[in-house]
């Protein structure tokens, strides 16, 4: 075959047996971020360009290289969103949530879009989950926001996760961290690479996380970042790990975490998950300044976002939860016209009596019918032959024992409910 049209490069398909691991990624999201609280926020996936240009930050390399960005029809620059955080505050200021009683909790499930280097784990569009909580400093929202982010992927059946985690702290705490990173660099700036040096210039916390040994060596003796933190960031940061000591949260301290966002103050972490390497899950941290600076009240915020695809795929190896289907539970087998139209109002009651029912209407012989349901893996098969059409009724056949039984078709989903297995059940291996 000679497919004209292919996914655009770093885009994929998602088919039945995947989408049936995001729903369960999906529905776990929800169960745990609604018993948190949280309201579910659905924004369009096109903004301003400059929304994010001001919010995620111009130097960064989402912004800088990896934006969807156009004109649109009416010459407005407008990009698909690379992220999340930056639109539920547009829309937490542009509907005057603030006027709300805070905390506002609201979270959600979006695709996002970035022009990367497409590579394992890595999509041009990925779908994300996501939590933000506005109006609050307290440590204590940092430790629940956190906690609820743990509670999702325990439920997932996710092992050995840690919760990488440190503090930017706010602008006191970085001027200083930023003068010891460019001091330490500054004798070896010269020789370092020219993106480093440009990370250097532009956004030198970023150079902290660099992958790029010669920078990680060079910056090995910056001392970490909580040494350089004001007395009351410090103590913020303190408490939020007591909270987390408190219920078990397996978390680490890194103190080179800085993460990709120039929005980010205090608190910030990461999920990563050990099995194939390690993977970052998820992340976040607070913005205690993206609202005032988008030009609402001054509001403290924090925020949290996962990656389902690589959740998925973690799933999929087999590290944690398998999702649930529903089988096929009655395999309908028809022979003859009147039978055939017979048939078409069983699947309407035998679904809306919550069975799993498949059928071939385009098949004649009642063996290749009961192959299908073998194949189909339905416990029950509901024949209707030309006698049964005739008098009205059904054989109900149980596809393991062979054993048979008619019924009058007026009883048949009584009967089969009676007899089929669980409704949805695990799938298998
Ligand atoms: P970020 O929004 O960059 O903090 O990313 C949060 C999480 O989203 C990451 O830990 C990943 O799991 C996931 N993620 C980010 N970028 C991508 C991408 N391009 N493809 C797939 N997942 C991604």
């Amino acid at each position: 075959m000679d497919a004209r049209f292919q996914t655009l490069r770093g885009m994929h398909d998602v088919l039945p047996e995947d989408a049936a691991f995001y729903r369960l990624v999906e529905n776990t999201f929800w169960e745990v971020a609604t018993r948190h609280g949280f309201g579910e926020i659905r924004t369009p996936v096109l903004e301003q360009t400059e929304l994010f240009a001001r919010s995620v930050g111009e130097a960064t390399d989402i912004v800088h290289k990896e934006m969807y960005s156009f004109r649109d029809r009416s010459d407005n620059e407008v990009s698909l969103r690379p992220e999340m955080t930056a639109s539920v505050a547009r829309a937490y200021l542009e509907h005057g949530l603030h006027n709300q009683p805070q905390p506002l909790k609201l979270g959600y499930i979006a695709n996002n879009y970035r022009y990367e280097r497409p590579q394992a784990g890595r999509y041009r569009e990925f779908e994300q989950f996501g939590l933000e909580v506005f109006g609050s400093a307290e440590p204590a929202v940092d430790a629940e926001l956190i906690l609820a982010t743990w509670q999702t992927y325990e439920s997932l059946g996710l092992k050995d996760l840690s919760v990488q985690i440190n503090s930017l702290g706010t602008e006191a705490s970085r001027q200083a961290i930023r003068q010891a990173i460019t001091d330490t660099l500054a004798p070896v700036a010269s020789t370092l690479s020219e993106d480093a040096q440009r990370q250097l210039r532009d956004n030198p916390l970023r150079i902290l996380d660099s992958k790029d040994p010669q920078v990680q060596a060079a910056t090995a003796n910056i001392p970490p970042l909580i040494d350089h933190l004001t007395d009351a960031d410090r103590d913020h940061f303190t408490a939020v790990l007591e909270y987390l000591d408190q219920v078990g949260v397996a978390y680490e301290l890194n103190p080179r975490l800085v993460r990709g966002f120039d929005y980010y103050t205090r608190t910030v972490f990461e999920i990563w998950g050990e099995a194939g390497g390690q993977v970052a899950l998820g992340g976040g941290g607070r913005y205690d300044k993206l609202v005032s600076e988008l030009g609402g009240p001054d509001t403290p915020a924090i925020g949290m976002a996962g990656g389902v695809e690589r959740i998925v795929s973690l799933l999929k190896e087999g590290h944690g939860r398998k999702p649930l289907v529903q089988d096929v539970q009655v395999f309908l087998i028809q022979l003859g016209n009147e039978a055939r139209k017979l048939s078409f109002e069983l699947v309407d009651r035998l679904t809306r009596a919550g069975l799993g029912v498949a059928s071939a209407p385009g098949k004649d012989s009642i063996r290749s019918q009961l192959k299908m349901a073998d194949r189909a893996g339905a416990p029950l098969a509901l024949i209707i032959g030309q006698k049964e059409a005739l008098d009205g009724s059904g054989i109900i056949r149980d596809m393991i024992s062979g054993m048979q039984e008619t019924v009058p078709l007026p009883d048949v989903v009584e009967h089969l409910l009676k007899r089929a297995p669980g409704v949805v059940k695990a799938t298998k291996g």
